[in-house]
């Protein structure tokens, strides 16, 4: 499937063509930038050319009526389908969705989250629409992966009437820091569900994403794209007392001081560049302004690291992309300079050596260095492009026989008994990541199993607690424990084997291991639109047209909050190709 990709913002106009199968590869990448009162500046990368020039369109929107030309000048007009980067999808959008006449109203109602790019976002589809009436186009939310943050992550500590009217954080940038934390945990050649990284985005806007476990638990950016870090010409974090003293010592308007923070502030306003190359030339040659700017942005990405090591309570690696992140060895040495007491080195050698050829993620921690430093370019298009084909393919438009499917990698459920001879009498897990089902949560400790053969190490422990505990292992697993594990329902466990998990205060050796039979959970309300019934067995169609399969007998779980996802073990994710997160098909028999 060929995907047509659209980034359009209020400055500039990217896009790109992707081929999208077993593998997505880029085919045509254009921008149209730099506009002025009658002209811009383009680029158009297809095979070995690499074009450059000046048109004459006058803003993105008028570009965007010359990507059908541009497309045919190159040949490579035949395209199935349309995926447009949305900045804000509120709380409603937590996946990629079909753009019909309901959803661009709905999209349009979340402008004022975000006044300056849902709008350019939106006239992009208007016009897509209108140009290529017949395919579908979909929306993929730069907020989406955000939505797994926990409540106080997303509260602001205001008045209930503010939270009310919609005051709360979100976080953007996240198609980009899902891919390059998938970027890293492939390098690591890990499980995402395993990892804690944290992802550092440093563009012309910047932000940071801790990515606890696969999931976003916080980002630097808020409600709004302004909070976090120095930008190109955003403040990121200002006292919001600023707005009052700004008024009464100054006379400003809100809107005067809200331009003023979108646009003339961060490297702008502290040194009259939002360039970085521009900054980095002038500190080398001794400007006071240019070297401070740089140690004011170096120093805020380096207190969101820190603390976001701590909210995670443990940190595997760090991730730099974004235009500066993958270009400014110095940035980069200034924001790890320092971190080694929490097990951070950088090499600096790798550090400047970093050659980002290919689809390269480059290490450039020191060795010995117990955390991972990347440098990997995001892909966001790529991203895009791949989410507008999955969405469009496992279902009919809208999704409605679409699967989330989530992979569980071994992990405990424990009981109260348990917990309190592994870590203590009455020891209280730390309840650190939430998981997609209401209710429950990933703990930040972890244990060992312990089998005749061998030992599996770090696992996790799911809450919430239960009246039994129950070890979930894959086959593979089995083998490593040296154990012939049975295949069984969660909670059916009886006259199962016996395992010894191991914690820091001491040893609990139960029966309860089971391999978990797959299964979906669902609500009654997806359950109907599926037309599923509670106790009955469906197949799932998941994967790929390389590696994909169908897997029969998976076991309808409805629960009233549940969220509706197909559980797999690591083993049939690995069969299937599947990595951590995917999405599947039921398949009506
Ligand atoms: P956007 O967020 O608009 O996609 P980019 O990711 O392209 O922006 O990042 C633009 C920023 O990257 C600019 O500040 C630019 O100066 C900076 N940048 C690009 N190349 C280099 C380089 N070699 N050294 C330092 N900064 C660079």
């Amino acid at each position: 499937m060929h995907v047509l990709v659209f980034n359009a913002g209020s400055s500039s106009l990217k896009f790109g063509i992707f081929s999208v199968g077993t593998e997505t590869r880029g085919v045509f990448k254009g921008s149209y930038e730099r506009f002025r009162s009658r002209g811009c500046e383009y680029r158009f990368r297809h095979g070995e050319t690499d074009e450059r020039g000046a048109a004459e369109f006058g803003s993105p929107t008028e570009a965007l009526k010359g990507v059908p030309a541009a497309l045919k000048r190159f040949g490579v007009e035949a395209i199935d389908a349309i995926g447009h980067r949305i900045v804000h999808g509120g709380a409603r959008f937590s996946s990629p969705t079909l753009l019909d006449d309901e959803t661009v109203e709905a999209i349009a109602a979340l402008s004022p989250l975000a006044p300056l790019h849902n709008p350019a976002n939106l006239e992009a589809v208007r016009l897509c629409r209108g140009l290529w009436p017949d395919l579908p186009q979909v929306a993929v939310f730069d907020t989406a992966f955000h939505l797994s943050n926990p409540a106080f992550v997303t509260t602001y500590a205001v008045p209930a009437r503010w939270r009310e009217a919609g005051l709360r954080r979100y976080g953007f940038h996240g198609t980009s820091h899902k891919y390059v934390a998938e970027r890293a945990a492939e390098e690591i050649d890990r499980p995402l569900f395993d990892l804690q990284l944290v992802s550092i985005h440093l563009g012309n806007g910047a932000s940071v994403c801790a990515v606890n476990r696969g999931h976003s638990m916080d980002s630097s950016m808020g409600m709004t794209p302004l909070e976090g870090l120095v930008m190109g010409t955003r403040s990121g974090d200002v006292d919001p007392g600023a707005f009052g003293f700004l008024s009464r010592e100054l006379g400003l308007s809100v809107q005067q001081i809200e331009d003023a923070l979108y646009d003339e502030s961060g490297l702008k306003g502290l040194a009259g560049s939002s360039d970085m190359r521009d900054i980095e030339d002038r500190a080398a040659k001794g400007d006071p302004q240019a070297q401070l700017a740089i140690e004011i942005y170096a120093y805020r990405a380096k207190k969101y690291v820190g603390a976001y090591a701590a909210a995670m309570g443990g940190l595997d690696a760090i991730v730099f992309t974004g235009g500066i992140g993958e270009n400014s060895p110095s940035m980069r040495r200034r924001i790890c300079d320092g971190l080694d007491f929490m097990g951070l080195q950088l090499d600096h050698d790798r550090n400047m050596g970093v050659n980002l050829s290919g689809h390269a993620a480059s290490q450039i921690q020191a060795y010995g260095s117990r955390v991972r430093v990347f440098v990997t370019e995001t892909a966001e298009q790529l991203m895009i492009a791949r989410e507008t084909a999955a969405m469009l393919a496992a279902g009919q438009p809208g999704g409605q026989l679409r699967l989330p499917i989530a992979v569980s990698a071994r992990h405990v459920h424990l009981s109260r008994e348990a917990v309190d001879a592994l870590f203590g009498k009455g020891y209280v897990l730390d309840q650190a990541t939430p998981l997609r089902q209401p209710g429950h949560w990933a703990a930040g400790e972890r244990v060992t199993l312990v089998g005749p053969k061998g030992r599996l190490e770090r696992v996790a422990i799911l809450g919430p607690l239960r009246e039994r505990t129950q070890i979930e292992v894959s086959r593979t697993d089995s083998f490593a424990l040296g154990i012939d594990v049975p295949v069984r329902d969660s909670g059916r466990i009886e006259a199962t084997p016996q395992v010894t998990i191991e914690g820091p205060s001491g040893s609990f050796t139960t029966d309860g291991l089971i391999i978990a039979a797959r299964h979906i959970h669902t609500n009654p309300a997806d359950a109907k639109r599926l037309g599923i019934q509670d106790g009955e067995y469906v197949d799932v169609r998941v994967g790929d047209e390389d590696r994909g399969l169908t897997f029969g007998r998976t076991l309808v779980r409805v629960g009233a909050n549940s969220f509706t996802e197909v559980h797999i073990d690591t083993d049939e994710a690995n069969a299937a190709g599947i990595e951590v997160t995917a999405m599947g098909q039921l398949v009506q028999n």
